[in-house]
């Protein structure tokens, strides 16, 4: 079968929706200019389509922007904003590679959230749901690791990040910050996408995070995605 969805194609995973039909793409994405179709794709009420790769990158960004804010930075997203400088904290660094990702000033910024909640606004509901409930649990579970010394085996992030950065910047984020990030994380989980495959910055968080295992999470992959390919 020759798909025409880029992500079909790959056999990514792709969300249970009622936008169109597998495999016949309904638009380009605004990040990385993939062609997907309605299941590997959403468009949100702000002007941009994003394949459901770059969806995990939004969150994470997202997680970026907030902590941004909340050192004084703009509080809204408009066109031309100059780029942020955070105060220079520990983890302030990956907080602003995070925010890059959709850098300011851009017409990809004015896809950032200000929280999951509105994240999961027209995306369905059972995949929505089974986000954030799973990145609740992972909040706790992060927290948890980073209310104390990390373990001196944790795993080091391979990318130009140490885990100790990781965890600090962890730390800079507001709860909801902090589940908009644990949300990229699941959903990288979920699409089993090879961390190599992810934005530097995404990366680090998704290996910092993986020895916290979120059981359940395997078995309702089934229930809200579907498979693609030809297997
Ligand atoms: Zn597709
Ligand atoms: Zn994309």
């Amino acid at each position: 079968m020759a798909a025409d969805c880029w992500l079909c194609r790959r056999a990514v995973p792709a969300v249970r929706n009622t936008v169109g039909s597998l495999d016949h793409p309904i638009g380009v994405c605004a990040k990385c200019n993939s062609l997907c179709c309605g299941h590997h794709g959403h468009r949100s009420s702000k002007p941009a389509f994003l394949c459901i790769l770059c969806d995990a990158s939004l969150k994470a960004s997202s997680a970026g922007w907030r902590a941004w804010v909340n050192q004084g930075g703009l509080s809204t997203l408009q066109l031309g904003a100059p780029a942020p400088v955070f105060e220079p904290a520990a983890g302030s660094r990956l907080a602003t590679a995070l925010v890059e990702l959709f850098p300011p000033g851009s017409e990809l910024a004015r896809a950032v959230v200000g929280s999951l909640e509105e994240w999961a606004r027209g995306r369905p509901a059972a995949f929505a749901e089974a986000i954030q409930r799973f990145a609740d649990e992972l909040v706790r579970l992060l927290d948890r690791v980073v209310a104390e010394p990390l373990p001196a085996r944790w795993p080091r992030p391979g990318n130009g990040y140490s885990s100790a950065e990781v965890a600090d910047c962890w730390r800079l984020l507001d709860p909801a910050a902090k589940r908009l990030l644990a949300a990229a994380v699941v959903l990288v989980r979920l699409l089993q996408v090879e961390p190599a495959e992810l934005p530097a910055a995404l990366r680090a968080v998704v290996e910092f995070a993986a020895p916290l295992e979120l059981p359940g999470l395997a078995a309702w992959r089934s229930d809200v995605l579907e498979r693609t390919g030809d297997d």
